[in-house]
């Protein structure tokens, strides 16, 4: 039984040790807080108790199997001997991670791959002093990964091959779905696509066509139900009688509409101060918890349908 390696035991060091020992990996958690390792072998528990319960549990195995998968140690190098992989799952802030992969860096072998799960950094940088940086890869999940499949692979300029061959099967094994980027650009692609999303919506709120109420509709009730299962592209080409009918009907107007979007908008001042109270007045801050839950349950739901679809 292969084993992988956990180096952070926060929030989504936590989602991937359940992800793996779903998959049959034995699983070996690290924190630098040994009392978080404490705490998420102790939620980890819990949640798969639940998950089990609600017959949402991924995998063939039962929780208590799962769990038996799972253990923590103090030891970076008993996290990570022998790995398969040891994925690092450290606060996004750079000099700490840097660091943690240093350490990491310090204690780790060949064949065993580093893989990040970093939202924003450049593996290039986030790799470049490491003796091991040929086995580096960014695996960047979203959260929450046990409901939200996707997992972004990353690779630095001098990652070899194999490095994100193996990565992406352990992530298909996994039951994740992983996408393979080329090569390194800032954002990944999910957040540059992300962006592009939010800006656009900004421009309207700040032109004053649209509310942040309604704007947001425009997302959850017009383009995301039917994201939610074809990509744009997809989209594009079952909008018309394939993709070169769609871009004679339509990429006249988009390039046209699209030239007259204006610059990049910057989140700040009056414009910022009034999308705040809009949906603070919606959602009021301590409110943030409840509607996360309501979000997470609605992704399960989703998730479910989709294997259904
Ligand atoms: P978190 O703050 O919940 O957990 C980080 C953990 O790392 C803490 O338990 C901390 O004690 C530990 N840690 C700090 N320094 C360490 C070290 N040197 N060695 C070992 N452990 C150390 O953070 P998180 O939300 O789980 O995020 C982890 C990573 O995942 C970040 O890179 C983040 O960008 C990425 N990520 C987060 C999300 C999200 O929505 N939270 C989504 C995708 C990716």
């Amino acid at each position: 039984m292969e084993t992988i390696g956990i180096l952070g035991s926060g929030l989504i060091g936590r989602s991937w040790a359940m992800l793996f020992a779903a998959a049959g990996y034995q699983v070996r958690l690290f924190d630098i807080e040994p009392k978080q390792v404490q705490g998420a072998l102790k939620e980890i528990e819990s949640q798969l108790a639940e998950l089990e319960k609600t017959k949402l549990l991924r995998g063939t195995r039962t929780a208590k199997q799962q769990m038996a998968l799972i253990s923590g140690t103090t030891s970076l190098k008993e996290c990570v001997a022998g790995a398969l992989m040891v994925q690092e799952c450290t606060p996004e802030i750079l000099d700490i991670k840097m660091k943690a992969l240093r350490d990491l860096d310090a204690v780790v072998q060949a064949p065993t791959i580093i893989a990040s799960s970093t939202s924003t950094h450049m593996p290039s940088i986030l790799s470049k002093d490491l003796k091991n940086k040929e086995r580096f890869i960014v695996a960047h999940p979203v959260n929450p990964p046990y409901y939200v499949r996707l997992v972004e692979l990353v690779p630095a300029p001098y990652t070899e091959s194999w490095v994100a061959v193996k990565v992406r099967a352990i992530m298909e094994e996994t039951g994740q779905v992983p996408v393979s980027l080329k090569k390194e650009v800032p954002g990944f692609s999910l957040n540059r696509i992300q962006y592009v999303i939010l800006n656009e919506v900004w421009r309207q709120v700040a032109d004053g066509v649209l509310d942040v109420t309604d704007v947001d509709k425009v997302m959850s009730e017009g383009l995301g139900p039917r994201y939610a299962f074809l990509g744009a592209l997809e989209t594009a080409h079952l909008n018309a009688e394939g993709m070169q009918s769609y871009a004679e009907r339509y990429a006249t107007t988009i390039h046209s509409v699209s030239s007259g979007m204006g610059p990049v908008p910057h989140m700040q001042g009056a414009v910022l101060a009034s999308v705040d109270k809009q949906l603070c007045d919606r959602i009021p801050l301590d409110k943030l918890q409840e509607r996360r839950q309501w979000r997470d349950a609605a992704l399960t739901k989703l998730a479910v349908l989709k294997k259904e679809v």
